[in-house]
This record gives C-alpha cells, sequence and structure tokens, in this order.
C-alpha cells in the first residue's frame, strides 16, 4: 500500500525516465529464415527447423531487417554503423527453443539521434536516441489459458525486431507519451512496423527514477517491463514516481528491480532484483557474417525514404498556409496525410480541400467505421469537386448534401458531368444573369430607385428574387457583382 505523498514532498523531486522500446517488423519472413511472419496463424505453424534452433541449422540474414533499421536509424537522425555484427544473447526459457537469442550487442546499427518534441508551450524538447538494434522475438508463453498448462506458440520465435532505446531525458507521463505516440507514427509512416501495441507489435519497457531536485546525479531505476499500451506506461510511470517518492520519504532506498504494471490495479509489483540479474554470457554468433552498410545502401535507403509526418506537417504550415492544428489533424495517418498531398497536387484550393478531408471525408470514415484506404474517391476527383464548389460551378450546399453522397456511389464518374446530370451547377452564364437581374428591376422600379437613392441594403431583396426566379441556381457570388454592376450603372 502506498501512502499518499503531499504536493509539497512531490514538488522537491524530479522524475528521470528512459524508455526501451520493441518494434517488431512487418518483413514477410522472419530475421534468419523464410520462415513467415503472419500474425493470427495457428500456433506452432510457422516453425521450421531454423526457428526451433535444431542442431546443424543454419541462420541466413533477411537483408529487409537491415534496410529497415537503416530507415529508422536515418528517420531518427542516428549515426548509422557500417560494421554490422551478431551476438548470441544466452538464456533457458521454454518459448526460446535455440537457448539463445541473436541480437546486436556491442555494434548497434544506428547510435546518437534524436526526436524533436513541440511542447504545450511552444518550445522543442529535443529527446535524445541512444541507440537502435536490430534482434528476433522469442516465442510466446500463456500461463493463462489452460487450468493446468502453460502454452507455448513458436510462431513469434525468430520474428525480427529493433530495439529503440532513450537517453534518460524524459521528464514526465505526459512527455513519455508523446515521444510514443510520434514513436509509432513514425513507424507505421515508414511502413516497418504496425504499432498496434494491443497485438504486441510494438512493447514498451520503462526505466524510472526519481531523485531531489537540483541533484546532479541519477537516483536508482527501477524497469517496468513490456508494456502493451501507451495509457499504460503512462500510468506505470505516474505509479512509480509516487512510490519511489513515498519511499525515499520514509528513509528508505530504491532496489533496482525489474517490475511489471498491473493494468486492472494501476500499479507495478516486483519481479525480479537486478541482483540475480542473469549473465547472458554474450559471445559473437559463429554462423553469421558482420554485414556492412555501405554509404550506398545508405543513400540509396535515404533516397527511396517515404514523406515523414514532421516533413508533411512542415510543407502543410508553410507552403500550403494551413494552421498548426490543421496539419496536425491530417498528419495524424499516414493515409491520410498522403491522401491530401496527394489531392492538393491538382488544385491550389489547399484550404478547402483540408476542410473537405478533414470534414466529410474523415466523417465518412468514422461513419462507417472503416479507414482511409476503403475511401472510394481519389484524391484527383476530390480535388475536382472541391474546384467546382471554389469556382462556383456548384454551391457548398449543394456538393455537401447532394454531389459528394452521389459521388460515393459512383466514385469513377467524373465530379462536374455528375453535378451537371443532377442538375446541380448554379447559373454563370452572365447574359442569362443579366437577363433575370433586368426582369426583377422591371417588377420594383421603385426599389431600383431607393437603391440608387443610398439604400444600399436593397441589394438583398434582388439577390432574393435573381435567385427564385433561377430555381436557386444562380452563383451567389457572380450574381451579387452583377446586380451591384447593373444598378451602380
Ligand atoms: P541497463 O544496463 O540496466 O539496461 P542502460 O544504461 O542500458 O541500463 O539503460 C537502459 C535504459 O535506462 C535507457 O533507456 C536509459 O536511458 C535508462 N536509464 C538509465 N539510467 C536511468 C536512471 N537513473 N533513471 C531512469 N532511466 C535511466
Ligand atoms: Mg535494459
Amino acid at each position: 500500500m502506498i501512502h499518499p505523498v503531499k504536493q509539497t514532498e512531490e514538488h522537491a523531486y524530479e522524475l528521470v525516465v528512459g524508455l526501451e522500446v520493441h518494434a517488431q517488423l512487418t518483413t514477410r519472413s522472419k530475421a534468419f529464415s523464410s520462415d513467415p511472419t503472419e500474425y493470427g496463424a495457428a500456433p506452432n505453424t510457422q516453425v521450421s527447423p531454423i526457428t526451433l534452433g535444431h542442431p546443424g541449422t543454419l541462420p541466413l540474414l533477411n537483408h529487409q531487417v537491415v534496410e529497415d533499421a537503416i530507415r529508422l536509424g536515418l528517420a531518427l537522425n542516428c549515426h548509422i554503423r557500417e560494421r554490422n555484427e551478431f551476438a548470441r544473447k544466452n538464456y533457458f526459457y521454454a518459448d526460446l527453443p535455440k537457448g539463445y537469442q541473436i541480437t546486436q550487442h556491442t555494434t548497434p546499427i544506428a547510435t546518437e539521434g534524436f526526436m524533436d518534441l513541440k511542447q504545450a508551450d511552444g518550445q522543442v524538447f529535443r529527446l535524445r536516441i541512444t541507440r537502435v538494434h536490430m534482434e528476433e522475438d522469442a516465442g510466446k508463453s500463456m500461463h493463462d489459458q489452460d487450468a493446468f498448462d502453460s502454452l507455448i506458440d513458436l510462431n513469434r520465435c525468430g520474428v525480427p525486431l529493433l530495439e529503440i532505446v532513450t537517453e534518460p531525458d524524459i521528464r514526465s507521463a505526459a512527455q513519455a507519451g508523446q515521444y510514443l505516440t510520434e514513436l509509432r507514427r513514425l513507424l507505421r509512416y515508414l511502413d516497418i512496423c504496425d504499432g498496434n501495441m494491443e497485438e504486441g507489435s510494438m512493447r514498451c519497457d520503462a526505466n524510472i527514477s526519481v531523485r531531489k531536485k537540483g541533484s546532479a546525479q541519477f537516483g536508482t531505476k527501477v524497469e517496468v517491463k513490456n508494456m502493451n499500451s501507451i495509457r499504460h506506461v503512462q500510468k506505470a510511470i505516474e505509479h512509480e514516481y509516487e512510490r519511489q517518492i513515498a519511499l525515499l520519504e520514509r528513509g528508505e532506498v530504491i532496489n533496482s528491480e525489474t517490475r511489471s504494471f498491473d493494468a486492472g490495479r494501476g500499479n507495478t509489483f516486483a519481479l525480479r532484483s537486478k541482483e540475480q540479474a542473469n549473465d547472458y554470457r554474450y559471445f559473437p554468433e559463429p554462423d553469421l557474417q558482420p554485414v556492412m552498410v555501405t554509404e550506398e545502401w545508405k543513400s540509396a535507403v535515404r533516397t527511396a525514404m517515404p514523406p515523414l509526418p514532421a516533413e508533411l506537417l512542415y510543407d502543410f504550415t508553410t507552403r500550403c498556409g494551413l494552421s498548426e492544428y490543421d496539419a496536425g489533424v491530417l498528419t495524424e495517418t499516414k493515409e491520410i496525410a498522403l491522401y491530401y498531398n496527394d489531392a492538393i497536387a491538382h488544385t491550389k484550393h489547399f484550404k478547402a480541400v483540408a476542410n473537405w478531408v478533414m470534414g466529410p471525408v474523415k466523417s465518412w470514415i468514422n461513419a462507417n467505421a472503416l479507414s482511409m484506404k476503403d475511401f472510394p474517391i481519389s484524391a484527383n476527383s476530390l480535388a475536382r469537386l472541391c474546384e467546382l464548389v471554389e469556382e462556383g460551378g456548384i454551391s457548398h450546399t449543394a456538393a455537401v448534401q447532394k454531389l459528394f453522397p452521389a459521388l460515393l456511389n459512383e466514385p469513377e464518374e467524373d465530379p462536374s458531368e455528375l453535378a451537371n446530370r443532377m442538375g446541380l451547377q448554379q447559373v454563370q452564364d452572365t447574359s442569362e444573369l443579366t437577363r433575370l437581374a433586368q426582369e426583377v428591376f422591371m417588377a420594383w422600379p421603385e426599389k431600383v430607385a431607393a437603391y440608387r437613392s443610398g439604400k444600399k441594403g436593397m441589394i438583398g431583396l434582388f439577390m432574393g428574387e435573381l435567385m427564385k426566379k433561377s430555381g436557386g441556381k444562380a452563383d451567389p457570388k457572380l450574381a451579387t457583382k452583377l446586380l451591384e454592376e447593373l444598378l451602380e450603372g
């Protein structure tokens, strides 16, 4: 039981956090064999003798894993190592049939990077990335599926992982959440990990300590293992912060230990102390040659790099003149950002397209519980629809209420032809509008005189009459301009 900490005590302490994330790569085959990696396959069906580590089998490196690691390393502004070695990390566990995990021990592929995070106050917080390294996953033990036995699924054995480690720069649970959200978004933009934390394709260990404010030294840290939601990580940090301060305030010491987060209770409990830490007896993996990452390889990866959220955000706010908020909404997911990016290649009405994407398009996605890739209208077609409205071809109301739904049903149709067929086109023909205006003036001679003697408010009446005569189809902007010209002239 933890005693609540008084505000004054909390103010005297500072939180220090460093995060370790394991990201499962979406490569089609495993890190060192051609076994498939599909999630959700029947247990123990993706397990060749290589995965099972039978004697005499040899690992063969999947080069896509290295490529993905370079991608992430570059996106995190890291230095990329040229000569990459692999090591064996030895331990015995039922879900590790080989008896060791292949990892990069002393030679992580990417080091000394950073991620810039925009704070609520507008300041940029630069979180340092210590390293990114390649390794393989272990199998999955399930202790709660069967009343008597633990069950083991070895499909996950050998699935490639990138481990991403930060410096102990994080000072709040909110910052930790922001970093994890950004990292997940980055992994998705890079197309290397689906970032699905519930399915375990992104897992996080949090290293947490506290120290007296102003102290130059870090306190003893506790490591909370394997959390599978950002919310859990934040809760674990908040809980540890309070627990550790309470211990120190009672004059006790913090044990260097590994803990687990209990999602039900919202607290953490000790798993093992660091004194009992495993000795993994690392040694160089004798069956794998070092992989050389040449300058050519690096620059090829750089050239093929997809657009990243930070770049798109910058482009949307500067070139397109969108607000930070709008640009943030549009870059939240890669699919929406790329759709918008594609649409603005076809029109200059940047803000109008943004409103369409954030409004009717997102509503459609939400209402149908689908994602952007299921949205039937092409980016080009949406841009055309947008131009039709912006250039007065049809009214905004008609576009939202009639044309957009019709286009959803017939996405192959040209928006302007469809609008024609549905009789939605506004009257933009000046001679037709002039004829209608003259009719209005003939019917209201005394109002015309009133207008000319200064009652400019009469314009509303003329507009209303003209609209009626056009069957509601006059282009309002054009008609107003024309009425004014005719009355002034
Ligand atoms: P270990 O050898 O125990 O794994 P490392 O030095 O490799 O420790 O660091 C692992 C993680 O712990 C890194 O993310 C690092 O930023 C973080 N870390 C290190 N010291 C502290 C500390 N005192 N408080 C919080 N996090 C820390
Ligand atoms: Mg560690």
